[in-house]
């Protein structure tokens, strides 16, 4: 038995294991840790694979070939596989064991070949959610570390694609079959995932393995959770797309789940939540360099911070006029609001004038088609796609004269924090 260390839970995301070499380098970084040290790895899928699932989902939905992705995605796994475990045994195919890889990809198959057609996001669940389960059979594979099923733990009502948690199933049901397995070395587990009460698999919506690590350590009193990423920290933006970036060492859980909610992809927005309430501390540190000091978030004051910069590609403007010339009233965003939250349309910003609201939300081409049949009689709508939406918080008038420069605004809005416009993205 090992000593009761309070439990860490780390977060390894899509980039910390895109391939074999990144999976040992996740492997030196667990063993890092003292052997006594209780550690709960939640791990993402693999690389881009959640987007290759969706992919082969849209096409078997519509009743298009999926055969060249669907091998494309099982050679990739398997190879991987191949390449970590050289010296494992085969099995009677030849193929190199890997706890239940060939029959998880076995399943992946059958299912595509059983989507019908409407249940879009119930199906689609059953679906992607393969990325994590293939993810994690590699990576406990190749480190040893005892693989868990996620999905009859973390309990979800049936809002597919962002399941919300029923917490106390959840923790009842990860105190019982977790404690136990933590004396005997690191537990590793999907993130993303969840399940229903008949046994139905849900997600947490896209990019929620952070997530899963808050509710896990929520739920076991988990001492702190580390995410593992390709940048030093939490940064005042994304060095793919702005220059000159500066990291924060320390930051409160109120200013990151700001930016997060305003969509930094740092840290997916429902994860500091739980974290904040039971006073868990999270650090975001670089897989790169695990010894740097990366960001404490947790609940501290701090001095103003420099201005942080967030884009959100792929939105859409959608506005409504009401068609008799009435102003827009709280009866009219009555109507409005409940048919965006029917057809699950987030609202990323929102403006009214006299005679129009307008609102940018994620492009979702099914969605945005809903929630037009059902307010065309009403309303006259009109969209634009293609759109990004800019985000300054705590903004400088340089900042926002930096970011706006030559750019057209199609809506902009200012508060005491925050500065933000929707304008085209720049021709491909
Ligand atoms: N694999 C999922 C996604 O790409 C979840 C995650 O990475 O956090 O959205
Ligand atoms: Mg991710």
């Amino acid at each position: 038995m090992l000593p009761s260390l309070p439990l860490r839970v780390y977060k390894f995301g899509g980039a910390s294991v895109k391939d074999a070499a990144a999976i040992r380098n996740l492997h030196r970084i667990l063993r890092r840790q003292s052997a006594n040290q209780p550690l709960l790895v939640v791990v993402s899928a693999m690389g881009k694979t959640t987007n290759a699932l969706e992919h082969l989902f849209q096409l078997a939905y519509e009743g298009q070939c999926y055969a060249q992705p669907l091998e494309a995605l099982r050679q990739f796994h398997v190879g991987v596989a191949e390449e970590l475990l050289p010296e494992a045994p085969r099995n009677a195919a030849g193929q190199v064991e890997c706890g239940a890889l060939y029959t998880l990809l076995q399943e992946l198959g059958d299912r595509l070949g059983n989507v019908t057609k409407g249940d879009y996001d119930r199906q689609y669940d059953q679906i992607v959610s393969y990325g994590e389960l293939l993810a994690t059979c590699i990576v406990a594979a190749a480190t040893g570390a005892q693989w868990l099923d996620v999905r009859p733990l973390i309990r979800t009502d049936h809002t597919w694609r962002e399941g919300r948690v029923d917490w106390p199933t959840t923790e009842r049901n990860l105190r019982d079959q977790v404690l136990p397995m933590l004396p005997h070395g690191p537990v590793l587990t999907q993130g993303f995932l969840g399940g229903t009460s008949s046994g139905q698999t849900t997600t947490l919506g896209r990019e929620g393995s952070d997530y899963t690590a808050a509710i896990l350590a929520y739920c076991l009193g988990g001492e702190s959770v580390t995410i593992w990423k390709d940048v030093a920290g939490l940064l005042n933006a994304d060095p793919k797309i702005f220059p000159n970036t500066v990291r924060y060492p320390e930051i409160s859980y109120q200013e990151t789940i700001e930016m997060a909610y305003y969509g930094a992809s740092v840290i997916h927005p429902k994860t500091i939540k739980p974290l904040a309430v039971r006073g868990i501390p999270l650090f975001v540190k670089s897989f790169v360099d695990p010894e740097a000091e990366g960001t404490k978030i947790h609940d501290c004051k701090h001095a103003p911070l420099v201005p942080a910069y967030i884009r959100k590609t792929d939105q859409c403007l959608i506005s409504f006029e009401s068609k008799d010339l009435t102003f827009i009233s709280e009866e009219n965003l009555e109507v409005i609001f409940g048919a965006l939250a029917q057809v699950r349309l987030k609202i990323n910003l929102m403006q009214n004038s006299a005679i129009s609201f307008s609102v940018c939300t994620d492009w979702h081409e099914y969605r945005v088609r809903k929630l037009l049949e059902q307010l065309r009689e009403q309303f006259t709508i009109y969209y634009n796609t293609g759109l990004e939406l800019y985000t300054i918080k705590n903004y400088t008038p340089e900042a926002i004269g930096e970011l706006t420069h030559g750019r057209e605004l199609l809506l902009e809005q200012r508060t005491r924090q925050t500065f933000q416009f929707v304008s085209r993205a720049p021709a491909a």
